[in-house]
């Protein structure tokens, strides 16, 4: 079973690698049966692991952490047991607490996976083996997403520490550090006093506590309000009829959607959108910088497509602030160029937001680079999140990277958030065979294919942000967004513009 073992000695615990296994509660539990000393057992691949429910636990080889503790607790009875799911659940927020900082908020859902938010990073498995009515021995099995980038189950809501930080990490290390916080934690359970500690913090950290939220039991679902957690594991919670409910395990499950939107019944050609505007649209009737007026009616027509239900992503150029190419013309240095290219981007984003606020709708601008306050990091998992919640995300700073351009960032944004299109806003109404302005003889396309755009050598976007789109199957649409009400229309199916597409 074991292709590869190599062990280590931390300063009391033993930590043993292997390859991969069907199963760390297992292997821990047989090799510990047959005498030897291991205090934790981790693999790279779990061939069939289980967690709760019947459930594998979806992990990439190498990527995530999967191990066991073997725990001999001195003081714990039989009846008391659920504090030691308490303890490691207590645990993991200890040793996961100063690296997801900023990134979300640590809580236990009930009985005890670990999420953010609303998306589950790790998940525990405890197996207790009774002796008299003393617990003798327990095989804690964890899984905890770690460098993950996708999950392709249909887990509803997994979620990892490098989505979630957009930080790679050592995961030796990090398991020798959790090793060491989780005995840590778990030793309180021997003393009397640690034991009500805690119950209290674990009570402390339960997920939805207090709010009143969706479940199903048996009978169907319905609403209520987590209250507490008994010693013995139970559940308590009131439900809206002001009935308080008690369940055991898996008598009970979290309904977690999002909050569906208000779709209204207008017919609407796409639910999510990633909209490019450009910077320089921007200036309106000026020479630089931000025109209120073609804001104010850039945000009105925001509004309308909002107003539909639609989910929407956005992406600004900064064109009418600054290029870093043509600023590398003028001497700047041009990695430093395309930074202030970026920073301009984050301007007219905050610009745009002041405008949607202005007029009600809800937004949040994300940034490719950190520089809270100023906007969120960027995660997918969170842009996803606030858009289904009904906010308009507006993503800034582009790519975060020197060398690209908006027309990548919005390529690569529309591409991990999923949208059905891309809506490049322009001042045209779509891709002719040669510049409208320029040759009278031009005609327009209704749609045309990225091949057919690279060949002919069409200025639509810049090849980068064709060849991502062409490669990852997002079509695009342009059309002009300085006629008040296109926006709207494009949604409603008009064709006014060109799309492209495989
Ligand atoms: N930029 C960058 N990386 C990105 C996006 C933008 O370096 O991922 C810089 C680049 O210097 C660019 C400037 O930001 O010239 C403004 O973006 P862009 O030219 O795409 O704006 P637009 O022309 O759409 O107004």
């Amino acid at each position: 079973m074991t292709a590869r073992a190599d062990e280590h000695r931390m300063e009391r615990k033993v930590i043993v690698w292997t390859e991969e296994t069907s199963s760390t509660n297992d292997m821990l539990r047989q090799r510990v049966d047959a005498g030897e000393h291991i205090d934790v057992l981790a693999t790279r691949f779990q061939t069939a692991g289980r967690g709760q429910g019947g459930n594998k636990w979806e992990s990439e080889r190498g990527k995530n952490l999967l191990f066991s503790l073997c725990v001999q607790p001195q003081q714990v009875s039989a009846r008391e047991q659920y504090v030691l799911s308490m303890a490691v659940a207590v645990g993991m927020v200890n040793g996961l607490r100063t690296l997801v900082a900023g990134a979300g908020e640590l809580k236990v859902k009930w009985p005890n996976d670990i999420y953010v938010d609303h998306h589950k990073l790790s998940g525990i498995l405890i197996e207790n083996r009774l002796r008299g009515t003393q617990i003798a021995q327990s095989i804690v099995g964890i899984g905890l997403n770690v460098n993950q980038q996708v999950f392709v189950s249909d887990a509803p809501n997994p979620v990892s520490l490098r989505q979630l930080t957009g930080r790679d990490y050592d995961v030796e290390k990090l398991l020798e550090n959790l090793t060491e916080t989780l005995f840590d934690t778990i030793s309180q359970t021997e003393t009397e006093n640690g034991r009500k500690q805690l119950r209290q913090t674990y009570q402390e950290l339960l997920y939805r506590r207090g709010q009143m939220a969706g479940y199903a039991d048996a009978e169907g679902t319905f609403r209520a309000r987590i209250h507490h957690v008994e010693d013995d594991g139970h559940l308590v919670m009131t439900d809206e009829q002001g009935r308080e409910r008690r369940y055991a395990f898996k008598e009970v499950t979290f309904n977690i959607k999002y909050n569906p939107i208000n779709k209204r019944t207008m017919e609407k050609r796409f639910n999510r959108i990633l909209l490019k505007l450009s910077g320089e649209s921007l200036m309106g009737k000026q020479s630089y910088g931000i025109d209120p007026e073609r804001l104010a009616d850039y945000a009105r027509q925001i509004k309308e497509v909002h107003d539909m239900g639609v989910q929407i992503g956005i992406v600004i150029g900064g064109g009418n602030i600054f290029r870093g190419l043509s600023g590398s013309q003028k001497g700047f240095d041009r990695v430093k160029g395309d930074q202030m290219g970026m920073c301009a981007t984050v301007i007219n984003s905050l610009a745009l937001s002041s405008a949607l606020g202005a007029i009600g709708v809800k937004n949040k601008v994300m940034t490719a680079i950190r520089m809270e306050p100023i906007g969120e990091f960027y995660t997918k998992w969170k842009a996803i999140e606030a858009m289904e919640q009904g906010q308009v995300c507006i993503f800034s700073a582009g790519t975060g990277s020197p060398y690209f351009t908006t027309d990548t960032g919005s390529s690569l944004r529309g591409i991990e958030i999923e949208a059905d299109v891309m809506l490049k806003g322009t001042r045209v109404d779509g891709i002719y065979t040669a510049d409208p302005e320029k040759d009278p003889t031009a005609t327009k396309f209704e749609e045309i294919t990225y091949k057919e755009v690279l060949a002919r050598g069409l200025k639509v976007m810049d090849l980068t942000a064709i060849c991502m789109c062409q490669d990852n199957n997002l079509p695009i649409y342009v059309f002009n967004m300085d006629i008040v009400g296109n926006l709207k229309r494009v949604m409603a199916g008009e064709n006014i513009g060109t799309l492209v597409h495989n």
